[in-house]
């Protein structure tokens, strides 16, 4: 029998908390009685320096019932930070480790699904949204684009999936060896390989509270993703310099066409050319800069850059 942990960074959940334990011990006894999992399951709050009664809910719960664990960041670290803490200092106790958020916005009920695909023999299985009907049209816009976006920039990340996923033992201990700190779970997982698989849920409200996600986070969490994984902007400065470089020629020919003909000001061939050329040599420039800090980029992130799966011998 499987040892299923459960993950679930908290940020301020006092609201949540009682409701979500509730639930999720539920379905975890009822698939330990059946048989499906082991007893030493486990659901682990990790406390991601809450300034509410977070962390003394989960001291209470731990208390009460050793099926709930708690582990107690010194202090916000964000939901990536907090979630990869909580996957990394569990994973050694179990066979497999379900991620989800606190706010019951992520359907329970599909935990029992993840894990036949796990039994299945898929190292990470990602659960994905069917439906975005609870977010504003303004969330599902900026969504989709996004994920249209990351695609354009060459970066594999699952579409409609974000943090809920089970993984295993072997595909955290693949996810240990990628070092970056500003992270980007999502973009990360796909690049760990093993087989894979998505089972599909729908979305619902947050329970209770307050998204601890505002637009700036939000905003700046996107930016990383791209950032983190992608130096094409990079290249697109080189690309337009290029551009340029090759309009300015054509702007030469096309002002000394006209100065031979006599009807320009005197300066004005000279000037424009210098503008457009200069400009273009800059950009240039700048993306060539650009192209070794983007090496050095890659360089410093120390990605692993192979995961032996196996090694054949006798
Ligand atoms: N979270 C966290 N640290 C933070 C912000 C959020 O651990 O600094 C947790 C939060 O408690 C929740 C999960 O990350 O369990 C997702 O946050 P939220 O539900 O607020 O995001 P949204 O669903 O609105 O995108
Ligand atoms: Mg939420």
């Amino acid at each position: 029998m499987k040892k299923i942990w459960l993950v679930i960074p908290c940020y301020n959940e006092e609201e949540v908390l009682g409701e979500t334990s509730r639930q999720l011990k539920e379905i975890m006894n009822g698939m330990i009685q059946k048989g499906k999992i082991s007893e030493e399951c486990r659901i682990v709050f990790v406390n991601d320096g809450s300034k509410d009664k977070t962390w003394s809910i989960i001291q209470k719960l731990h208390e009460e019932d050793q099926l709930f664990a708690g582990i107690n960041l010194s202090k916000n670290r964000g939901h990536q930070n907090a979630l990869l803490a909580g996957l990394l200092t569990t994973k050694d106790y179990a066979d497999a480790v379900i991620s989800l958020d606190a706010d019951l916005q992520d359907d329970v009920g599909v935990i029992e699904k993840f894990i036949d695909e796990f039994q299945n023999g898929y190292d990470v299985v990602y659960g994905v949204r069917s439906s975005r009907k609870t977010d504003t049209f303004f969330k599902r816009f900026t969504a989709e684009s996004y994920y249209k976006l990351m695609k354009a920039l060459g970066v594999n990340i699952v579409f409609n999936h974000a943090d809920y996923r089970l993984m295993s033992k072997r595909a955290l201990d693949g996810l240990e060896e990628f070092e970056e700190r500003n992270l980007f779970l999502r973009g990360i997982i796909p690049l760990i390989g093993y087989p894979s698989t998505t089972v599909e849920y729908e979305r619902h409200e947050r329970f209770a509270g307050e998204s601890k996600y505002p637009l700036k986070k939000m905003l700046k969490f996107a930016f990383d993703g791209i950032t983190s994984f992608s130096i094409k902007p990079i290249r697109m400065i080189l690309n337009l310099g290029v551009i340029m470089f090759l309009v300015s020629i054509a702007m030469m020919i096309w002002s000394l066409v006209d100065k031979a003909s006599g009807n320009t000001v005197a300066g004005w061939t000279s000037l424009m050319v210098s503008i457009w050329m200069i400009g273009g040599l800059q950009l240039i420039s700048i993306g060539f800069v650009g192209e070794y800090i983007g090496k050095i980029y890659e360089e410093t992130k120390k990605r692993p850059r192979f995961i032996v799966e196996s090694f054949l011998r006798k």
